[in-house]
């Protein structure tokens, strides 16, 4: 039997980040994932060029049963923290919008970063080696894989979440969570695109890579300014993954498709400067063309001239292109889902050190707590921050 002080389940981005500071503090570390290479949900993010934090990630930008839990290790271990680290490594990177920060050339330079820490710090990165099973013993943890058994002191599970099961997703950490009885909240899909009722298919058929610049709410209040976009299956884009996180089965969500005008302005410009055009023709000026001619063909929309318009006219338009509503069937799950909602309880942890209260020297980081960012490099700065604080801990 091999032994370690800590043995790590997943390298992806949080097991790796508590690696390396684990191993720095004179640790010996071992970190088992069942993939061929380290940390391939970062070489897939962001489009290949992973979106490894967000400038301005606070405690209101996670989704968690308790709003205040991750507050600790976010102070502790900030944005700034982790773009010093890639500055050290000489990674080039950018910002774009909404303080989003992406990799100049590829999501490899980050995990290049993480596997260098890790290599700096001692750490042992065993590939191809899935944990079967954790049994606990008067030294620690012993930990079965399918290459060798390990007894550990303490064991992290940074095993992630059941999005993209093609890439590794295990409930594994949920097991052993339950396994030493602590409470699993329910999971569901997050950040992922809606799919449509038939009625509404047919409604969008041909709009598939359509754009609109939006602003998305649904029953919770919250509510994105971002872009939506039409796919072959429903509704995707950054608006709509953001959304999909707070809706639920059966709720509607509400559009606004003009954000930055008013429609009954718009249209009292245009009864002074062209009451004789077409509605559908003036409203081509402020919305994707195919888009307006797709409503109109549905009669969602009017096809009368501006001129013909009446006051309630107005008012109905007003109340569809502002608060237009869709009621999705479902969404795409986790097949293409960029998060997983739910997860080990943060009521079983410790704030500071990710321990399990009623389980000494078992930690539970990343995505397989219930502890979800929105879309645009938080859930990585989570990551990072729990990663910090287990590490430092374990
Ligand atoms: C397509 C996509 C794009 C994304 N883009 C971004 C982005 O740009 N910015 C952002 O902040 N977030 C992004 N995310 C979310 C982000 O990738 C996750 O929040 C993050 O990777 C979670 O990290 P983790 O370390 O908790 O888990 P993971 O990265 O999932 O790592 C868990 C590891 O555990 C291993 N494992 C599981 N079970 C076992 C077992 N039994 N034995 C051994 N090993 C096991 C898995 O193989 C895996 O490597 C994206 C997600 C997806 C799917």
């Amino acid at each position: 039997m091999l032994q370690t002080d800590v043995l790590v389940i997943g390298a992806g981005a949080a097991g790796l980040m508590c690696a390396a500071t684990a191993g720095y503090r004179g640790k010996s570390v071992v970190v088992v994932d069942m993939g061929k290479k380290p940390g391939r949900k970062i070489l897939i993010s962001g489009g290949g060029r992973c979106n490894f934090t967000n400038e301005n990630s606070f405690p209101e930008n996670y989704l968690c049963q308790n709003p205040h839990f991750i507050k600790s290790a976010l102070s502790r271990y900030s944005a700034q923290d982790f773009i010093e680290l890639v500055d050290r490594h000489g990674v080039e990177y950018h910002h774009k919008t909404l303080g989003q920060l992406f990799c100049d050339v590829s999501a490899q330079d980050i995990v290049d970063v993480l596997m260098t820490e890790c290599d700096w710090a001692g750490v042992s990165v065993k590939l191809r080696n899935e944990v079967l099973s954790v049994q606990r013993n008067n030294q620690g943890y012993v930990v079965s894989t399918t290459d060798e058994t390990y007894q550990c002191t303490s064991i992290v599970v940074a095993s992630g979440g059941l999005t993209m099961p093609k890439l590794g997703a295990s409930p594994i950490g949920y097991k052993i969570a339950e396994q030493f009885g602590l409470n699993v909240l329910p999971t569901i899909a997050a950040l992922v695109p809606f799919t449509l009722h038939d009625h509404d298919k047919q409604r969008f058929d041909g709009l598939s890579g359509i754009s609109i610049p939006t602003e998305v709410s649904s029953d919770c209040g919250t509510l994105f300014k971002e872009n939506i976009l039409f796919t072959h299956r429903g509704l995707s884009g950054p608006a709509v993954l953001q959304i999909s996180s707070f809706w639920r089965a059966g709720q509607a969500v509400t559009i606004n498709l003009l954000p930055e005008h008013s429609i009954a302005e718009l249209i009292s410009q245009w009864r002074d400067q062209s009451p004789k055009k077409s509605l559908k023709n003036m409203l081509t000026t402020v919305l994707p063309k195919s888009f307006v001619e797709a409503m109109v063909n549905h009669k969602d929309i009017t096809d009368n001239t501006i001129n013909q318009l009446s006051n309630t006219d107005v008012l109905n338009l007003s109340e569809y292109i502002h608060q237009w509503q869709i009621k999705p069937n479902g969404t795409e799950g986790y097949r293409t889902a960029e998060v997983t909602l739910g997860g080990v309880d943060t009521d079983e942890l410790s704030s500071k050190t990710f321990e399990a209260k009623q389980a000494q020297n078992l930690y539970f980081i990343g995505e397989v707590i219930d502890v979800t960012g929105w879309l645009g490099g938080y859930n990585f700065q989570a990551c990072w921050a729990q990663g910090v604080a287990c590490g430092g801990a374990v």
